[in-house]
């Protein structure tokens, strides 16, 4: 068990900044997501963790040790990829039992219990005498998770671990990674562009992008209380509304048009975001605004209905009985304690 500290890491390739001198503290047995668009430095932030990667400047340090000098294999970290990386000239049982022997644990019938005892854990006791090639993916990440989990190592690195699985499957294994880490309470750091997988998994995550992280906190911090337009666009599905306007003693206002009473004096270059889940359809005249149906969706659970006003477009998310024709007028009512604004040019969060 160990926290992993990163101070003023940086990684550089030229001119290209992939990590920009992060510092993080990941406390001993948590669960960490990073999490972020496609080529913002997660990976990479990763990899210097496992030492697969030089850092450029900084330091990393695990369980109280500076680690930058020590070899991956010295780190003692247990490593998932998104390909899996399975020997496929080895049984699933060899596969398991492979971090044993390359750390020297002689005695098989220790190997085969740990193989046993890990296997165990993630349902492959069937499958032992398998090769690779006739596993299903989902088989296959499984046996990936049995081989990082069979010697209990001081820290778990996950990169994307559940990325190529189809939808259903993926929420399965989410889960099972869930349960699996409340049981082993080892901290693990788990890199994620998918933000329901940050949200379900995470102790804390970090939102990042282009190589620095935004914002980092509980799933709940991240969610109700984004520090950035960024954070606040990039977290929850459907996304949160993010209207462009301008404050007018406390009305904002969307090219000319009221859309609520939000507070906040008097200013132009203003965001406005409001969940979906926090705004309410209403009979014409009844709301904060009228607008006009742009689109109505029964998603099973809930009907989200977009509406067009002055050219922009808010959606809303209604109960499933909810039933509004396209080009129909309807009432959108905002609750102001449920909206943020935030400033279009540096896209951080004002104050009220
Ligand atoms: P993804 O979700 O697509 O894997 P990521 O957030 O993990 O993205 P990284 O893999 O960390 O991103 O890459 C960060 C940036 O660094 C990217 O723009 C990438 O192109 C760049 N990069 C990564 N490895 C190298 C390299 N060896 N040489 C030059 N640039 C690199």
């Amino acid at each position: 068990m160990a926290s992993i500290s990163l101070r003023s890491l940086t990684k550089r390739w030229g001119g290209f900044v992939a990590v920009d001198d992060q510092s993080l503290e990941i406390h001993d047995r948590e669960f960490l997501v990073l999490l972020g668009p496609s080529g913002c430095g997660k990976t990479t932030t990763m990899r210097m963790i496992a030492g697969l990667e030089e850092p450029t400047a900084g330091e990393v340090w695990i369980g109280g040790r500076l680690v930058n000098d020590e070899l991956p294999k010295d780190r003692d970290v247990a490593m998932v990829f998104q390909n899996y990386g399975l020997y496929p000239h080895m049984t699933v049982r060899g596969n398991i039992a492979y971090p044993l022997k390359v750390r020297g644990v002689r005695s098989t019938a220790e190997i085969d219990e740990r193989v046993r005892a890990a296997a165990a854990k993630v349902q492959l006791e069937e499958l032992l005498d398998r090769r690779p090639r006739a596993l299903s993916g989902g088989q296959r990440q499984r046996v990936a998770l049995a081989r990082a989990i069979v010697r209990t190592p001081q820290v778990f690195l996950m990169d994307e671990p559940l990325s190529n699985l189809d939808a259903k499957l993926r929420v399965s294994m989410r889960a099972e990674l869930k349960h699996l880490s409340h049981e082993l309470r080892i901290t693990t750091v788990y890199v994620t562009h998918d933000q329901i997988e940050a949200m379900t998994l995470a102790d804390r995550v970090a939102v990042m992008n282009h190589g620095r992280i935004q914002q980092l906190g509980t799933p709940e911090e991240i969610y109700d209380d984004p520090k950035t337009l960024f954070v606040a666009g990039f977290i929850g599905s459907p996304a949160m509304n993010l209207v462009e306007g301008e404050l007018d003693h406390g009305r904002f206002l969307a090219a000319g048009t009221v859309i609520a009473e939000v507070g906040g004096g008097t200013r132009s270059g203003v965001v406005l975001g409001a969940r979906p889940e926090d705004l309410a359809i209403s009979e014409p005249g009844t709301g904060s605004f009228d607008a006009e149906v742009y689109a109505s969706e029964l998603t099973g659970e809930s009907v989200l209905v977009t509406v067009e006003i002055s050219g922009r477009r808010i959606a809303a998310k209604a109960d499933r009985q909810t039933r509004r024709a396209i080009g129909e007028t309807v009432g959108i009512r905002v609750d102001p304690a449920r909206t943020y604004l935030f400033d279009t040019a540096s896209g951080d969060r004002l104050a009220r």
